[in-house]
Protein backbone atom coordinates (compact mmCIF):
# COMPACT_ATOMS: atom_id res chain seq x y z
CA UNK A 1 0.00 0.00 0.00
CA UNK A 2 3.03 2.17 0.99
CA UNK A 3 4.62 1.71 -1.89
CA UNK A 4 1.45 1.73 -4.22
CA UNK A 5 1.22 5.32 -2.41
CA UNK A 6 4.84 6.58 -3.19
CA UNK A 7 4.72 5.25 -6.48
CA UNK A 8 1.55 7.34 -7.91
CA UNK A 9 3.34 10.52 -5.58
CA UNK A 10 6.57 9.70 -7.86
CA UNK A 11 4.44 9.21 -10.67
CA UNK A 12 2.83 12.69 -9.78
CA UNK A 13 6.06 14.66 -9.30
CA UNK A 14 7.60 13.64 -12.67
CA UNK A 15 4.38 14.40 -14.61
CA UNK A 16 4.49 17.66 -12.95
CA UNK A 17 7.72 18.34 -13.47
CA UNK A 18 7.72 17.06 -17.16
CA UNK A 19 4.65 19.68 -17.41
CA UNK A 20 6.94 22.63 -16.52
CA UNK A 21 9.91 21.99 -18.74
CA UNK A 22 7.17 21.17 -21.65
CA UNK A 23 5.99 24.24 -20.94
CA UNK A 24 9.60 26.27 -20.23
CA UNK A 25 10.40 24.92 -24.06
CA UNK A 26 7.33 26.07 -25.42
CA UNK A 27 8.26 29.76 -23.60
CA UNK A 28 11.82 29.33 -25.04
CA UNK A 29 10.59 28.55 -28.83
CA UNK A 30 7.72 31.70 -28.39
CA UNK A 31 10.60 33.97 -27.12
CA UNK A 32 13.08 32.85 -30.41
CA UNK A 33 10.60 33.17 -32.82
CA UNK A 34 9.36 36.40 -32.03
CA UNK A 35 13.11 38.07 -31.94
CA UNK A 36 13.96 36.17 -35.59
CA UNK A 37 10.18 37.59 -36.68
CA UNK A 38 11.86 41.39 -35.71
CA UNK A 39 15.08 40.17 -37.58
CA UNK A 40 12.96 38.62 -40.68
CA UNK A 41 11.07 42.09 -40.83
CA UNK A 42 14.44 44.38 -40.21
CA UNK A 43 15.58 42.71 -43.51
CA UNK A 44 11.83 43.12 -45.46
CA UNK A 45 12.26 46.43 -44.78
CA UNK A 46 15.18 47.23 -46.20
CA UNK A 47 15.09 45.03 -49.21
CA UNK A 48 12.03 46.37 -49.60
CA UNK A 49 13.36 49.96 -49.93
CA UNK A 50 16.42 48.73 -51.70
CA UNK A 51 13.91 47.42 -54.92
CA UNK A 52 12.19 50.18 -54.29
CA UNK A 53 14.62 52.59 -55.12
CA UNK A 54 15.14 50.29 -58.16
CA UNK A 55 12.19 50.57 -59.37
CA UNK A 56 12.00 54.42 -59.27
CA UNK A 57 15.50 54.30 -61.29
CA UNK A 58 13.94 51.69 -63.84
CA UNK A 59 10.83 53.95 -63.99
CA UNK A 60 12.95 56.95 -64.90
CA UNK A 61 15.23 55.62 -67.29
CA UNK A 62 11.47 54.62 -69.28
CA UNK A 63 10.01 58.01 -69.23
CA UNK A 64 13.43 59.74 -70.31
CA UNK A 65 13.53 56.99 -73.17
CA UNK A 66 10.01 57.92 -74.59
CA UNK A 67 10.89 61.72 -74.40
CA UNK A 68 11.13 62.00 -78.62
CA UNK A 69 13.11 65.19 -78.69
CA UNK A 70 15.84 62.79 -76.66
CA UNK A 71 16.70 62.18 -80.13
CA UNK A 72 18.33 64.99 -81.32
CA UNK A 73 20.56 65.84 -78.57
CA UNK A 74 24.25 64.65 -78.30
CA UNK A 75 25.05 61.34 -76.97
CA UNK A 76 26.26 63.06 -73.26
CA UNK A 77 23.04 64.96 -73.06
CA UNK A 78 20.89 61.81 -74.09
CA UNK A 79 22.99 59.81 -71.31
CA UNK A 80 22.38 62.43 -68.60
CA UNK A 81 18.81 62.51 -68.98
CA UNK A 82 18.57 58.59 -68.78
CA UNK A 83 20.73 58.14 -65.92
CA UNK A 84 20.06 60.79 -64.01
CA UNK A 85 17.65 59.43 -61.30
CA UNK A 86 19.57 56.10 -61.22
CA UNK A 87 22.66 57.22 -58.62
CA UNK A 88 21.07 56.49 -55.03
CA UNK A 89 20.76 52.52 -55.29
CA UNK A 90 23.12 50.79 -53.07
CA UNK A 91 25.13 48.39 -54.85
CA UNK A 92 24.05 48.64 -57.87
CA UNK A 93 25.90 47.26 -61.71
CA UNK A 94 25.24 48.94 -65.04
CA UNK A 95 21.60 49.84 -65.74
CA UNK A 96 20.72 48.67 -69.45
CA UNK A 97 18.43 50.20 -71.93
CA UNK A 98 17.75 47.33 -74.53
CA UNK A 99 15.64 47.41 -77.48
CA UNK A 100 13.10 44.85 -78.64
CA UNK A 101 15.96 42.47 -80.03
CA UNK A 102 17.94 42.86 -76.72
CA UNK A 103 20.61 44.83 -78.02
CA UNK A 104 21.83 47.29 -75.31
CA UNK A 105 20.90 50.68 -77.12
CA UNK A 106 22.59 52.93 -73.89
CA UNK A 107 23.77 51.43 -70.35
CA UNK A 108 24.86 53.66 -67.12
CA UNK A 109 28.52 53.10 -66.91
CA UNK A 110 29.44 54.25 -70.65
CA UNK A 111 28.21 56.47 -72.86
CA UNK A 112 29.11 54.59 -75.86
CA UNK A 113 27.43 51.26 -75.34
CA UNK A 114 28.66 48.00 -75.58
CA UNK A 115 27.76 45.35 -78.68
CA UNK A 116 26.17 42.67 -76.64
CA UNK A 117 22.58 40.91 -77.09
CA UNK A 118 20.43 39.94 -73.99
CA UNK A 119 17.64 38.60 -75.89
CA UNK A 120 18.27 34.99 -73.99
CA UNK A 121 17.79 36.44 -71.03
CA UNK A 122 15.01 35.00 -68.36
CA UNK A 123 13.90 38.80 -67.91
CA UNK A 124 13.42 39.58 -71.56
CA UNK A 125 11.90 36.56 -72.79
CA UNK A 126 9.51 37.24 -69.56
CA UNK A 127 8.75 41.14 -70.91
CA UNK A 128 8.91 40.43 -74.75
CA UNK A 129 6.00 37.51 -74.38
CA UNK A 130 4.12 39.18 -71.29
CA UNK A 131 2.50 42.88 -70.90
CA UNK A 132 1.68 43.31 -67.49
CA UNK A 133 5.01 41.82 -66.37
CA UNK A 134 5.98 44.50 -64.10
CA UNK A 135 8.94 44.92 -62.41
CA UNK A 136 10.93 41.24 -63.08
CA UNK A 137 13.37 40.07 -60.37
CA UNK A 138 15.79 37.98 -61.88
CA UNK A 139 17.51 34.78 -61.08
CA UNK A 140 21.22 35.31 -60.15
CA UNK A 141 23.48 35.53 -62.86
CA UNK A 142 27.61 35.92 -62.73
CA UNK A 143 27.81 39.03 -65.91
CA UNK A 144 29.01 38.15 -68.93
CA UNK A 145 31.13 41.08 -69.55
CA UNK A 146 35.45 40.18 -68.89
CA UNK A 147 35.26 43.46 -66.07
CA UNK A 148 36.90 43.00 -62.63
CA UNK A 149 33.84 41.69 -60.89
CA UNK A 150 32.75 39.25 -63.24
CA UNK A 151 32.65 36.98 -60.47
CA UNK A 152 30.01 38.29 -58.01
CA UNK A 153 26.87 36.90 -58.39
CA UNK A 154 24.31 39.35 -59.26
CA UNK A 155 20.52 39.96 -59.58
CA UNK A 156 18.78 42.05 -62.20
CA UNK A 157 15.63 44.02 -61.73
CA UNK A 158 13.68 45.07 -65.09
CA UNK A 159 10.77 46.62 -66.48
CA UNK A 160 9.21 46.28 -69.94
CA UNK A 161 8.98 49.76 -72.22
CA UNK A 162 6.01 49.81 -73.89
CA UNK A 163 4.64 51.55 -76.77
CA UNK A 164 1.29 53.36 -76.39
CA UNK A 165 -0.41 51.24 -78.63
CA UNK A 166 0.79 48.35 -76.26
CA UNK A 167 3.61 47.33 -78.54
CA UNK A 168 6.85 45.40 -76.97
CA UNK A 169 9.61 48.54 -77.94
CA UNK A 170 12.18 47.11 -75.16
CA UNK A 171 13.66 46.54 -71.85
CA UNK A 172 14.87 48.52 -69.05
CA UNK A 173 17.32 46.44 -66.61
CA UNK A 174 19.39 47.37 -63.73
CA UNK A 175 21.78 44.84 -61.78
CA UNK A 176 22.32 44.69 -58.40
CA UNK A 177 25.49 43.16 -56.64
CA UNK A 178 24.23 39.90 -54.02
CA UNK A 179 27.33 41.28 -51.37
CA UNK A 180 24.30 43.65 -50.70
CA UNK A 181 22.72 41.10 -48.73
CA UNK A 182 25.68 39.97 -46.92
CA UNK A 183 26.61 43.49 -45.33
CA UNK A 184 22.87 43.73 -44.09
CA UNK A 185 23.40 40.44 -42.81
CA UNK A 186 26.74 41.37 -41.52
CA UNK A 187 25.00 44.11 -39.72
CA UNK A 188 22.72 41.69 -37.52
CA UNK A 189 24.11 39.14 -35.27
CA UNK A 190 22.07 35.87 -34.84
CA UNK A 191 24.22 33.24 -33.13
CA UNK A 192 26.88 30.67 -33.90
CA UNK A 193 24.99 28.27 -35.43
CA UNK A 194 22.50 29.95 -37.15
CA UNK A 195 21.75 31.31 -40.24
CA UNK A 196 19.92 33.89 -42.08
CA UNK A 197 18.83 32.96 -46.20
CA UNK A 198 17.07 34.71 -48.73
CA UNK A 199 15.76 32.88 -51.44
CA UNK A 200 13.37 33.39 -54.79
CA UNK A 201 9.95 31.63 -56.01
CA UNK A 202 11.63 29.14 -57.33
CA UNK A 203 13.62 28.17 -53.63
CA UNK A 204 17.29 29.56 -55.66
CA UNK A 205 19.21 30.99 -52.67
CA UNK A 206 20.44 34.18 -52.88
CA UNK A 207 22.28 35.37 -49.80
CA UNK A 208 23.02 33.06 -46.73
CA UNK A 209 24.92 33.90 -43.36
CA UNK A 210 27.25 32.07 -42.47
CA UNK A 211 27.10 29.62 -45.93
CA UNK A 212 26.35 26.18 -44.96
CA UNK A 213 27.87 24.57 -48.04
CA UNK A 214 30.29 25.67 -50.65
CA UNK A 215 29.07 27.66 -53.87
CA UNK A 216 25.33 27.43 -52.91
CA UNK A 217 24.46 30.68 -53.95
CA UNK A 218 22.15 30.42 -57.67
CA UNK A 219 21.51 26.99 -56.53
CA UNK A 220 18.15 25.72 -56.04
CA UNK A 221 16.65 24.21 -52.73
CA UNK A 222 12.96 23.72 -54.45
CA UNK A 223 13.21 19.95 -53.82
CA UNK A 224 13.85 20.12 -50.15
CA UNK A 225 10.92 19.52 -47.82
CA UNK A 226 11.35 22.72 -45.48
CA UNK A 227 11.66 24.73 -48.53
CA UNK A 228 9.07 23.35 -49.94
CA UNK A 229 6.84 24.14 -46.90
CA UNK A 230 8.22 27.79 -46.35
CA UNK A 231 7.45 28.64 -50.05
CA UNK A 232 3.62 26.94 -49.77
CA UNK A 233 2.87 28.62 -46.45
CA UNK A 234 4.93 32.01 -47.38
CA UNK A 235 5.06 33.04 -43.09
CA UNK A 236 5.10 31.46 -40.76
CA UNK A 237 8.03 29.42 -37.92
CA UNK A 238 8.59 25.57 -37.27
CA UNK A 239 11.10 23.85 -36.01
CA UNK A 240 13.04 21.24 -38.35
CA UNK A 241 16.17 19.23 -39.19
CA UNK A 242 18.58 21.21 -41.72
CA UNK A 243 18.70 18.97 -45.07
CA UNK A 244 22.32 20.43 -45.37
CA UNK A 245 23.90 19.90 -41.92
CA UNK A 246 21.40 17.56 -40.47
CA UNK A 247 21.32 20.33 -37.30
CA UNK A 248 17.52 20.90 -35.62
CA UNK A 249 16.65 24.35 -36.76
CA UNK A 250 13.93 26.98 -35.60
CA UNK A 251 12.71 27.94 -38.73
CA UNK A 252 11.05 31.82 -39.02
CA UNK A 253 10.30 33.04 -42.62
CA UNK A 254 8.40 35.76 -44.25
CA UNK A 255 8.11 37.37 -47.68
CA UNK A 256 9.20 40.51 -48.95
CA UNK A 257 6.28 42.27 -49.45
CA UNK A 258 4.52 41.37 -52.76
CA UNK A 259 8.10 40.48 -53.91
CA UNK A 260 9.13 37.31 -54.74
CA UNK A 261 11.66 37.23 -52.25
CA UNK A 262 11.61 35.28 -48.82
CA UNK A 263 13.62 35.61 -45.87
CA UNK A 264 14.34 33.10 -43.57
CA UNK A 265 15.65 33.24 -40.17
CA UNK A 266 17.20 29.52 -39.38
CA UNK A 267 17.80 29.90 -35.65
CA UNK A 268 19.84 26.94 -34.16
CA UNK A 269 18.27 24.76 -32.15
CA UNK A 270 22.00 24.76 -29.92
CA UNK A 271 21.08 28.18 -29.65
CA UNK A 272 17.51 28.73 -28.79
CA UNK A 273 17.24 25.76 -26.12
CA UNK A 274 20.85 26.11 -24.37
CA UNK A 275 19.54 27.37 -21.34
CA UNK A 276 16.14 25.47 -21.62
CA UNK A 277 18.64 21.96 -21.49
CA UNK A 278 20.63 23.65 -18.92
CA UNK A 279 17.37 24.06 -16.90
CA UNK A 280 16.08 20.30 -17.61
CA UNK A 281 19.31 18.66 -17.05
CA UNK A 282 19.51 20.06 -13.28
CA UNK A 283 15.58 19.79 -12.68
CA UNK A 284 15.97 16.16 -13.87
CA UNK A 285 18.46 15.23 -11.97
CA UNK A 286 17.17 16.24 -8.72
CA UNK A 287 13.57 15.05 -9.28
CA UNK A 288 15.40 11.55 -10.00
CA UNK A 289 17.57 11.71 -6.97
CA UNK A 290 14.51 13.11 -4.90
CA UNK A 291 12.04 10.41 -6.49
CA UNK A 292 14.61 7.05 -5.88
CA UNK A 293 15.31 8.95 -2.28
CA UNK A 294 11.24 8.86 -1.79
CA UNK A 295 11.16 5.19 -2.72
CA UNK A 296 13.78 3.68 -0.83
CA UNK A 297 12.81 5.41 2.23
CA UNK A 298 8.97 3.55 1.45
CA UNK A 299 10.94 0.48 0.70
CA UNK A 300 12.86 0.82 4.20
CA UNK A 301 9.40 1.78 5.92
CA UNK A 302 7.70 -1.62 4.62
CA UNK A 303 10.66 -3.69 5.22
CA UNK A 304 10.91 -2.71 8.74
CA UNK A 305 7.19 -3.15 9.22
CA UNK A 306 6.78 -6.33 7.97
CA UNK A 307 9.36 -7.56 10.29
CA UNK A 308 7.72 -5.84 12.95
CA UNK A 309 4.62 -7.50 11.71
CA UNK A 310 6.38 -11.06 11.47
CA UNK A 311 7.99 -11.15 15.10
CA UNK A 312 4.92 -10.33 16.15
CA UNK A 313 3.06 -13.07 14.45
CA UNK A 314 5.80 -15.58 16.26
CA UNK A 315 5.13 -14.31 19.93
CA UNK A 316 1.93 -14.74 19.31
CA UNK A 317 2.42 -18.51 17.86
CA UNK A 318 4.50 -18.67 21.19
CA UNK A 319 2.09 -17.27 23.78
CA UNK A 320 -0.89 -19.39 22.06
CA UNK A 321 1.40 -23.29 22.11
CA UNK A 322 2.90 -25.51 24.64
CA UNK A 323 6.62 -24.99 24.56
CA UNK A 324 7.47 -28.69 25.23
CA UNK A 325 5.07 -30.50 22.85
CA UNK A 326 4.17 -27.40 20.56
CA UNK A 327 0.06 -27.84 20.82
CA UNK A 328 -2.36 -25.36 21.86
CA UNK A 329 -1.62 -24.39 25.69
CA UNK A 330 -3.90 -24.08 28.25
CA UNK A 331 -4.91 -20.54 27.40
CA UNK A 332 -5.47 -21.19 23.76
CA UNK A 333 -7.60 -24.28 24.82
CA UNK A 334 -9.51 -22.15 27.37
CA UNK A 335 -10.33 -19.28 24.95
CA UNK A 336 -11.17 -22.12 22.02
CA UNK A 337 -13.53 -23.89 24.35
CA UNK A 338 -15.12 -21.05 25.07
CA UNK A 339 -15.67 -20.24 21.64
CA UNK A 340 -16.93 -23.13 20.14
CA UNK A 341 -19.20 -23.37 23.30
CA UNK A 342 -21.29 -20.18 22.26
CA UNK A 343 -21.14 -21.61 18.41
CA UNK A 344 -22.32 -24.89 19.20
CA UNK A 345 -24.78 -23.05 21.33
CA UNK A 346 -26.00 -21.17 18.36
CA UNK A 347 -26.15 -23.50 15.77
CA UNK A 348 -27.44 -26.77 17.59
CA UNK A 349 -24.68 -28.59 16.16
CA UNK A 350 -22.94 -31.40 18.89
CA UNK A 351 -19.65 -30.39 20.48
CA UNK A 352 -17.54 -33.26 22.20
CA UNK A 353 -14.51 -32.87 24.50
CA UNK A 354 -11.61 -35.99 25.15
CA UNK A 355 -9.82 -35.95 27.99
CA UNK A 356 -6.31 -37.99 27.87
CA UNK A 357 -3.79 -38.50 30.41
CA UNK A 358 -1.28 -40.50 30.20
CA UNK A 359 -1.39 -44.26 32.05
CA UNK A 360 1.14 -44.43 35.37
CA UNK A 361 3.17 -41.90 33.60
CA UNK A 362 4.93 -41.23 37.50
CA UNK A 363 5.90 -44.77 37.48
CA UNK A 364 7.37 -44.01 33.54
CA UNK A 365 9.36 -40.99 34.64
CA UNK A 366 10.81 -43.03 37.88
CA UNK A 367 12.34 -45.46 35.19
CA UNK A 368 13.13 -43.14 32.29
CA UNK A 369 13.83 -39.88 34.12
CA UNK A 370 12.28 -36.50 33.60
CA UNK A 371 14.14 -36.35 29.71
CA UNK A 372 12.55 -40.01 28.94
CA UNK A 373 9.30 -39.05 30.31
CA UNK A 374 9.41 -35.80 27.86
CA UNK A 375 10.08 -37.29 24.94
CA UNK A 376 7.14 -39.44 25.30
CA UNK A 377 5.30 -36.56 26.02
CA UNK A 378 6.51 -35.45 22.79
CA UNK A 379 5.26 -38.39 21.06
CA UNK A 380 2.09 -38.69 22.48
CA UNK A 381 1.28 -35.42 21.50
CA UNK A 382 2.35 -35.78 17.89
CA UNK A 383 -0.16 -39.32 17.59
CA UNK A 384 -2.91 -37.32 18.97
CA UNK A 385 -2.49 -34.51 16.61
CA UNK A 386 -1.77 -37.07 13.71
CA UNK A 387 -5.73 -38.51 14.44
CA UNK A 388 -7.24 -34.89 14.80
CA UNK A 389 -7.32 -34.03 11.24
CA UNK A 390 -11.06 -31.37 10.99
CA UNK A 391 -9.39 -27.62 10.61
CA UNK A 392 -11.88 -26.68 13.37
CA UNK A 393 -10.78 -29.26 15.84
CA UNK A 394 -8.07 -28.32 18.60
CA UNK A 395 -5.31 -30.05 20.37
CA UNK A 396 -4.07 -29.06 23.76
CA UNK A 397 -1.80 -29.92 26.76
CA UNK A 398 -4.13 -29.46 29.66
CA UNK A 399 -1.04 -30.27 32.50
CA UNK A 400 1.20 -32.42 33.03
CA UNK A 401 0.54 -35.24 31.45
CA UNK A 402 -3.12 -34.79 30.18
CA UNK A 403 -4.12 -33.37 26.91
CA UNK A 404 -7.17 -32.41 25.76
CA UNK A 405 -9.14 -32.24 22.70
CA UNK A 406 -11.90 -30.02 21.37
CA UNK A 407 -13.61 -32.05 18.58
CA UNK A 408 -16.24 -28.86 17.26
CA UNK A 409 -19.57 -30.41 15.01
CA UNK A 410 -19.00 -33.81 16.40
CA UNK A 411 -21.08 -36.34 18.46
CA UNK A 412 -20.66 -38.78 21.05
CA UNK A 413 -20.06 -41.50 18.30
CA UNK A 414 -17.77 -39.86 16.09
CA UNK A 415 -16.34 -38.87 19.40
CA UNK A 416 -15.82 -42.45 20.45
CA UNK A 417 -14.04 -43.42 17.45
CA UNK A 418 -11.31 -41.00 17.25
CA UNK A 419 -10.89 -41.44 20.91
CA UNK A 420 -10.40 -45.27 19.99
CA UNK A 421 -8.08 -44.21 17.01
CA UNK A 422 -5.76 -42.39 19.54
CA UNK A 423 -5.75 -44.72 22.34
CA UNK A 424 -4.64 -47.62 19.98
CA UNK A 425 -1.94 -45.51 18.06
CA UNK A 426 -0.56 -44.82 21.41
CA UNK A 427 -0.98 -47.99 22.24
CA UNK A 428 1.03 -49.45 18.93
CA UNK A 429 3.96 -46.83 19.64
CA UNK A 430 7.30 -48.85 19.69
CA UNK A 431 8.16 -49.62 23.37
CA UNK A 432 11.01 -47.86 25.05
CA UNK A 433 13.85 -49.60 25.78
CA UNK A 434 13.60 -51.62 29.08
CA UNK A 435 9.70 -51.58 29.78
CA UNK A 436 7.70 -54.51 29.12
CA UNK A 437 4.73 -52.81 28.18
CA UNK A 438 3.87 -50.17 25.82
CA UNK A 439 2.79 -46.84 26.66
CA UNK A 440 -0.84 -46.06 27.02
CA UNK A 441 -3.57 -43.05 27.50
CA UNK A 442 -6.87 -43.39 28.82
CA UNK A 443 -9.47 -41.18 27.49
CA UNK A 444 -12.76 -39.81 28.96
CA UNK A 445 -15.20 -38.41 26.69
CA UNK A 446 -18.49 -35.80 27.24
CA UNK A 447 -20.50 -34.65 24.51
CA UNK A 448 -22.77 -31.58 24.36
CA UNK A 449 -25.94 -31.66 22.55
CA UNK A 450 -29.31 -29.91 22.02
CA UNK A 451 -30.85 -32.94 24.08
CA UNK A 452 -28.66 -33.10 26.66
CA UNK A 453 -28.17 -29.12 27.14
CA UNK A 454 -25.28 -29.40 30.03
CA UNK A 455 -23.25 -25.95 30.74
CA UNK A 456 -19.67 -25.71 29.95
CA UNK A 457 -18.61 -26.74 33.66
CA UNK A 458 -21.08 -29.37 33.31
CA UNK A 459 -19.04 -30.52 30.25
CA UNK A 460 -15.44 -30.25 31.78
CA UNK A 461 -16.71 -32.07 34.59
CA UNK A 462 -18.20 -34.90 32.93
CA UNK A 463 -15.02 -35.05 30.84
CA UNK A 464 -13.12 -35.53 33.80
CA UNK A 465 -15.65 -38.46 35.33
CA UNK A 466 -15.14 -40.84 32.37
CA UNK A 467 -11.47 -40.13 32.92
CA UNK A 468 -11.63 -41.09 36.28
CA UNK A 469 -13.71 -43.82 35.42
CA UNK A 470 -11.35 -45.27 32.66
CA UNK A 471 -9.12 -45.37 35.12
CA UNK A 472 -10.69 -46.74 37.83
CA UNK A 473 -11.88 -49.88 35.23
CA UNK A 474 -8.67 -50.91 34.35
CA UNK A 475 -7.06 -47.49 32.35
CA UNK A 476 -6.13 -47.48 28.42
CA UNK A 477 -9.47 -47.37 27.43
CA UNK A 478 -12.04 -44.71 26.46
CA UNK A 479 -14.99 -44.13 28.42
CA UNK A 480 -18.31 -41.76 27.29
CA UNK A 481 -20.09 -39.68 29.98
CA UNK A 482 -23.29 -40.44 30.75
P1 LIG B 1 -2.40 -42.49 36.49
O1 LIG B 1 -2.36 -43.75 35.65
O2 LIG B 1 -3.38 -42.69 37.60
O3 LIG B 1 -2.63 -41.32 35.73
O4 LIG B 1 -1.02 -42.49 37.20
P2 LIG B 1 0.00 -41.33 37.00
O5 LIG B 1 1.27 -41.74 37.60
O6 LIG B 1 0.13 -40.99 35.53
O7 LIG B 1 -0.66 -40.16 37.71
P3 LIG B 1 -0.15 -39.04 38.60
O8 LIG B 1 -1.04 -37.91 38.44
O9 LIG B 1 -0.01 -39.62 39.96
O10 LIG B 1 1.27 -38.67 38.09
C1 LIG B 1 1.48 -37.77 37.00
C2 LIG B 1 2.92 -37.73 36.75
O11 LIG B 1 3.23 -37.25 35.46
C3 LIG B 1 3.65 -36.85 37.72
C4 LIG B 1 4.89 -36.50 36.96
O12 LIG B 1 5.94 -37.34 37.34
C5 LIG B 1 4.51 -36.73 35.53
N1 LIG B 1 4.55 -35.50 34.83
C6 LIG B 1 3.66 -34.50 34.84
N2 LIG B 1 4.07 -33.46 34.00
C7 LIG B 1 5.25 -33.87 33.45
C8 LIG B 1 6.15 -33.29 32.54
O13 LIG B 1 5.95 -32.18 32.04
N3 LIG B 1 7.25 -34.00 32.22
C9 LIG B 1 7.51 -35.23 32.73
N4 LIG B 1 8.59 -35.87 32.33
N5 LIG B 1 6.66 -35.78 33.58
C10 LIG B 1 5.56 -35.12 33.96
MG1 LIG C 1 -2.80 -37.08 35.68
MG1 LIG D 1 -1.61 -40.21 34.58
Amino acid sequence: MAILGSSLTVIAIIGIVTFLLIREHAGAQEAATRSATTIAQLIDADVLRTVELYDLTLQGVIAAAQRDDLKQVSPQIRHLALFDRSTTARFKGDILLLDKHGDVLAESSKIEPRHSNFADRDYFLAHASNRDSGMFISRPFKPRCDCEDSNEWRISFSRRITSPTGEFLGVVVASMRLTYFDQLFNSLNIGNDSTLNIINDEGILLAQKPYLEHDSIGKSFANRPNVLRILRESSGSFNSVSSIDQQQRLYTFSKVGNLPLTVIVALSGNDVFAAWRRTTMVISGATGVLCIGLLWLTWLLCRELRLRHSAERELAQLAATDALTGVANRRTLDLTLRHEWFRAQRSGMPLSLLMIDADHFKAFNDRHGHQGGDDALRTVAKVIAANVRRPADLVARYGGEEFSVILAETDGAGAQQIAEHIRTAVEQLPRVEGDESPITVSIGISTWTTRSDISLEQLLFAADKALYQAKESGRNRVVVAD
